[in-house]
């Protein structure tokens, strides 16, 4: 058992002082239960928390650090960024840079706005659809995350075509009304959407591959079937690569599945691990952004100095060293692994990848939608995170959650990884047949 006799100590204080005791709720730790590791640094693969507990870490930062910690690369570019001064609200050279960088990796996008987070980015794509198609509503799917704007807090329940009602208190019916939701992978659910309200639908945003809910793969021919459905009706179909963009892929998951978007969102690795996220898509629909525009959309830190240097740093060292196939071959080892593990262990479980992404759903059938993934054993999953955590293996606190790869993942650390799923898997697999 590690000790957490400091991390307990702060997490009583941070209560008292931030709501939860964190400033993002996954962080708390609250539906896994346990008090959640404070932690004082990362260094490649592995994070150290301040009772002195060495971890190897599949959360990173929740996807953004594709090089690891403190990738020297990384850190260089931010310190000599910081020493030439850390904010100007006036245009660089570093944001053209990295905004024709992000054009030439991901090939749908002629133009790039830069934020500071992914709820921005969508949130601003929404705006953007909006206005440029005069129509009022969108389409989301049950159990994507697109952010915390008001008109995604929204997934209407399940089943197949109903009015969204507000996730959360504070968002207005109006606002929800406006908000359509259908399951992942159900394409009747959503031709079904379009006939009754096809010319008022301004858009259709997707993760291409769900991760917010684990990570879930679309079905043969969905997504292109989803493209041609919104050209159809003369809606934009908005991908949202947030977490999957330079993850599932260099060029995202758009690459690999053939879709070609009229806008693509991005985050989490593009900033290298400081605040960036960005929109954008074919010119014709980006030349309405102010002020090139009438549609307006704004930002004090908006391409960020600091952000900037981190994001060209990481992106470069990506393209240049081809770390998404890398990560691809490592993660193909580690979850043919736990899955041996599993079935060793006598539990039942599903483990989808992607480039450096994958969960490890405690279910018997294959998880092709939100419905499948809140079907799973999560008191094997709370078995398994636990036993995981007390072994030294830092995973997401939720079985709605991505594990990732970063480039610092060595043979060692997969091999750790592997040995201590052996006995999770077992413990896993007594708390799910006694069901506490
Ligand atoms: C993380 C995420 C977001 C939100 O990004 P923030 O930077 O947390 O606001 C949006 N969409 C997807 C797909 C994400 O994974």
């Amino acid at each position: 058992m590690n000790e957490l006799n400091r991390s307990t100590s702060l997490f009583d204080e941070a209560k008292r002082f931030i709501p939860g005791g964190v400033n993002s709720p996954v962080r708390s730790f609250r539906s896994v239960g346990g008090v959640p590791p404070f932690i004082a640094k990362g260094a490649g693969s592995k994070l150290y928390d301040v009772d002195g507990n060495e971890y190897i870490d599949y959360v990173l930062s929740y996807g953004p650090l594709l090089l690891g910690h403190a990738h020297p690369v990384v850190t260089e570019a931010v310190q000599t960024a910081a020493a030439n001064g850390t904010s100007f609200g006036a245009p660089t050279g570093a944001e053209v840079a990295l905004a024709k960088l992000v054009c030439g990796l991901v090939p749908s996008m002629d133009m790039v706005r830069m934020v500071n987070s992914g709820t921005e980015a969508t949130m601003s794509a929404i705006r953007l659809a909006r206005a440029y198609t005069g129509r009022d509503c969108i389409v989301k799917f049950i159990g994507c995350y697109h952010g915390h704007s008001d008109a995604l807090l929204v997934h209407a329940g399940s089943g197949a075509t109903t009015f969204g009602v507000p996730d959360s208190p504070g968002v207005t019916k109006g606002t929800a009304e406006t908000t359509l939701s259908v399951p992942f992978n159900d394409l009747p659910a959503l031709e079904k959407v379009f006939a009754e309200k096809g010319s008022a639908i301004a858009g259709v945003i997707m993760e291409p591959t769900p991760g917010n809910m684990g990570l879930v793969l679309p079905k043969d021919g969905y997504l292109k079937a989803v493209r041609e459905l919104t050209k159809k009706y003369g809606s934009l179909l908005i991908i949202d690569e947030v977490m999957s963009g330079f993850r599932s892929a260099q060029g995202g998951s758009q690459s690999l599945y053939g879709i070609d978007p009229d806008i693509t969102c991005l985050g989490k690795v593009i900033g290298g691990g400081l605040p960036v996220a960005a929109y954008g898509g074919k010119q014709e629909i980006m030349s309405r952004v102010s002020p090139a525009g009438p549609m307006y959309q704004a930002g004090t830190l908006s391409g960020n100095p600091l952000a900037m240097a981190a994001g060209i740093a990481a992106l470069t060292y990506m393209k240049d060293n081809n770390v998404c196939e890398t990560l691809a071959k490592r993660n193909a080892e580690l979850t043919d692994a736990l899955k041996e593990a599993a079935g060793a262990a006598g539990i039942p479980v599903q483990v989808p990848r992607l480039g450096s992404m994958f969960t490890v759903f405690f279910s018997e059938k294959e998880v092709t939608d939100y419905e499948d993934a809140t079907a799973c054993d999560l008191n094997a999953f709370r078995a398994y995170f636990h036993s995981m955590l007390e072994q030294g293996i830092y995973l997401p606190p939720s079985q709605f959650e991505t594990n990732f790869l970063s480039l610092a993942h060595s043979e060692e650390d997969i091999e750790k990884t592997v040995s201590a799923a052996k006995n999770a898997f077992k413990k896993a697999a007594l708390a799910a047949s006694s069901g506490c």
